[in-house]
Parts: C-alpha cells; sequence; structure tokens
C-alpha cells in the first residue's frame, strides 16, 4: 500500500510517500517558503536522487502540483502515475468538538472542516486547498484527514474552559483545544521509547518550535495542557503569530487603528511575532543572521521568544509537581542550539542542567542534558507524516477501496 502523506503548513507544504508494507519512505519533499519570491520545491526520491525545483509557487495549490509531477516524473520520480497512490493522509489543523479522532473525508467532513476555518484561518484553508487539489489530480483516491486537535481531548475540563460565561462553551464550542497534537504525541512516545521508561511514568513537556509554536505538558501519559487555545493564535510566540496576549488589546488598538476586530486578530496572526517585533522576518535563521549583525529589534525578538518559552516550561512544571523530561522538536527546536540554550537557562531550582557539547552536536536524535541533570532534555524529531500514514492505513486498511470497488 502506498501512502501519500499532504502535510500543508502555513507557509510550507511537506510530503512523504510511504510504502506502508515496511513503513519506508518512497519520495519525500519540501516546498518551502510558498508564497514569497524565493519559494523551492526541494524533492528526494529514495534512491533515486534529489531535484531543487525554484518556481512561482503562489500557493498550496500550485504545491500540490507540483509535488504530483515530481513524483510522477519519468527521470527521478518513483510512481509511473498517480493509480498507484492507494491513499492520501492529510494533517487537519482543527476539528473542532467534532472529531476526536483521525476520520476518512467525505462532503460532510470537509463541509465540518470549513466550518472550522472561523478558528484557523490561517492553517485550515491550507489543508482545505490541499484535500481539494488532491481530490483533483487523484480522483477516486481515499483522503483521510489527521487532526492536530486530538491528542489534546484529553485535557481536563477545568484546564480547557475559558473563564467566560459558560454559555459561550455550551452554544459555540468556545474552550481551548490545543494543536501540534500529532507531533506532540509523536515525539512524547519516541522520547519514551527511546528512554525505556513507559510515558506513563513520566511528567513530560513538549516544545513544538516551528513557524506555529506550542508547548505541552504531559502527565500519565495523556495532554493535560496546550498553549494554544481556541485557535493556533495563543501561546507562545510565533514566527508571525503573536502568542499570549491580554483581550483588550484588539478593542484598544482597533479604536486607535480604526480597524473591527477581525483586522486586529489578522496583525496578530500574521504580522506579529518575531516578524512583528524584529521588522525583519517570521524565520528564525533571517532574525540570527540580523542579530548577529546588531540589529538591536532582532536581538529582542530573539530574547522575547526564549523567555516565553522559559515562562512556560515553568508554568507547566508547577502543572505538574515537577518535570522529568522536556523534549524539543520542529525546525528551531531540531535545529537551533541558541533558544535550546537560552530556554533552558537559569533553572537550577528545577534541575534542569544542559550540556554545551551535545546541545551542539549534529546528531539530529538526542539527549542534550548533563547525566546529573535531574530533568532529561532531548531533541526529537518530529515525524508527524508517520503518524498521519500509520493513522490512513488504520481507517482504510491495506486496501484501497478504490480497488474494493470495482
Ligand atoms: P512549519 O512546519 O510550522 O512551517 P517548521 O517546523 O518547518 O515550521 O519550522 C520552521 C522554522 O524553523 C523557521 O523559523 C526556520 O527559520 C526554523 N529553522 C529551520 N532550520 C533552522 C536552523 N538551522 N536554525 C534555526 N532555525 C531553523
Amino acid at each position: 500500500m502506498k501512502t501519500l502523506v499532504v502535510n500543508c503548513g502555513s507557509s510550507s507544504l511537506k510530503y512523504q510517500l510511504f510504502n506502508m508494507e515496511n513503513e519506508t519512505v518512497m519520495a519525500k519533499g519540501l516546498v518551502d517558503r510558498i508564497g514569497q519570491e524565493n519559494a523551492s520545491l526541494k524533492h528526494d526520491s529514495v534512491g533515486i536522487g534529489r531535484i531543487t525545483i525554484r518556481s512561482g509557487i503562489p500557493d498550496h495549490s500550485k504545491a500540490v502540483s507540483d509535488m504530483i509531477n515530481a513524483l510522477t516524473d519519468p527521470e527521478y520520480g518513483v510512481l509511473k502515475s498517480v493509480d498507484e497512490i492507494a491513499a492520501v493522509g492529510h494533517r487537519v489543523v482543527h476539528g473542532g468538538e467534532k472529531f476526536s479522532d483521525s476520520v476518512v473525508i467525505d462532503n460532510n467532513v470537509m463541509a465540518a472542516v470549513k466550518d472550522c476555518v472561523v478558528y484557523a484561518p490561517l492553517h485550515n484553508p491550507s489543508n482545505i486547498m490541499g484535500i481539494e487539489s488532491c481530490e483533483k489530480l487523484c480522483p477516486g483516491v481515499p483522503q483521510v484527514a489527521v487532526f492536530d486537535t486530538a491528542f489534546h481531548q484529553t485535557m481536563p475540563k477545568h484546564v480547557y474552559l475559558y473563564a467566560i460565561p459558560y454559555e459561550y462553551y455550551e452554544k459555540h464550542g468556545v474552550r481551548r483545544y490545543g494543536f501540534h497534537g500529532t507531533s506532540h504525541q509523536f515525539v512524547a512516545n519516541r522520547a519514551a521509547s527511546l528512554l525505556k521508561k513507559p510515558l506513563k511514568d513520566l511528567r513530560m513537556i513538549t516544545a513544538h518550535l516551528g513557524n506555529g509554536c506550542s508547548i505541552t505538558a504531559i502527565k500519565d501519559g495523556k495532554s493535560l495542557e496546550t498553549s494554544m487555545g481556541l485557535t493556533p493564535l495563543n501561546g507562545l510566540m510565533m514566527g508571525q503569530r503573536s502568542g499570549d496576549i491580554d483581550p483588550a488589546v484588539v478593542a484598544a488598538m482597533g479604536d486607535i487603528e480604526k480597524l473591527d476586530a477581525n483586522g486586529i486578530v489578522a496583525i496578530l496572526n500574521k504580522k506579529s511575532g518575531l516578524l512583528g517585533v524584529s521588522g525583519v522576518s517570521n524565520d528564525m535563521r533571517d532574525i540570527h543572521k540580523a542579530a548577529d549583525a546588531g540589529n538591536e529589534r532582532a536581538q529582542l525578538a530573539l530574547k522575547m521568544f526564549c523567555y516565553r518559552i522559559r515562562k512556560y516550561i515553568g508554568t507547566y512544571a508547577a502543572s505538574m509537581n515537577g518535570l522529568d523530561v522536556l523534549v524539543f522538536t520542529a525546525g528551531i527546536g531540531e535545529n537551533d542550539p541558541y533558544v535550546r540554550e537560552v530556554a533552558c537557562s537559569n533553572f537550577d531550582f528545577l534541575g534542569i542542567e544542559l550540556d554545551k557539547k551535545r546541545n551542539e552536536s549534529p546528531e539530529k536524535e538526542k539527549i542534550i542534558s548533563t547525566d546529573k541533570s535531574k530533568v532529561t532534555v532531548m531533541v526529537v524529531p518530529t515525524n508527524e507524516e508517520l503518524m498521519i500514514a500509520r493513522e490512513t492505513r488504520r481507517l482504510v486498511g491495506n486496501n484501497s477501496p478504490k480497488k474494493a470497488k470495482k
């Protein structure tokens, strides 16, 4: 069974084609910086070769068609035609209260995912565009949605409720949902298995630091609390999202800037975070370059970014009455030793002791704390794609329904 996994982020499309008979990756790729001038597709056909294509990639629809072309290219592709794809699994960011598990996509599911756009305006539209483009280019192939919100459904009510009139929750589902669930779940399980301990016995914090950032407290093997809320705007400072903010800022800024609430929220979603503070970029690599060159606002953005991670680590350690394992993952979490070092600094009272050499080593999966550190700090690359492929196989089975229907 060949399963294609499509993960449309806010500015990227990651894909992997799996042979699910042995869970091996046949091909993978990344369309990076979608919508920017320097967008590119990096495609890797395992055992055949790699290619980088630079062309205009204005949106996720073009990214999907470039991905299919790369997979079926006569020279460097791994498929003769799209008919070889048995199923497509999609990362879908917001499932609202309707989906606490993955699901095979039909018209009702699409309608429900569209209903959630209001809560995930940066992400669900990219996910929808990805699903619709795949349906067009791979007609009849079953598509599965795997929701970012599902893992956090275990949060207790006193944690997921906002202290606002209760009817907003009852009538409209206004509550904390949390996101990046597939990633938090994957790295938590992987970290526990590397440490050869049951996850349920570890008080763990997982920090997913990508363009979007979230941090989760995991106790008894379940998500206890996570930093994102009703939407992926809450919590940590992100590439272009503000994270935590006094909600009254929306009204105050609206009055001053003569914008309605949606106008202000768009600024909080698209023009804030690293980008808003630095005025340089939403991309951490650019922030480092500018900060190293002496740009004070880039230095400030970096300081704010790391400070907020520290603040959440402290909060969640308090929620769990201690901390055994801290895991960093995603683009920044996996690749940025500086951010990891600053985020872990001044935690003597918790017993976090980082090993500088381990932190800077090129290994991808590693323990970066000292042997005597009370908290084991780790870097674990996320693999949302493999999780999604497994979920897709679980729901579609090993036989393609396309064949079964004949
Ligand atoms: P998303 O999936 O949310 O688009 P990613 O997990 O791909 O995000 O992470 C993107 C972020 O990772 C960007 O801010 C990028 O600058 C950062 N990143 C990638 N490589 C590095 C690196 N070597 N050092 C620092 N940051 C990096």
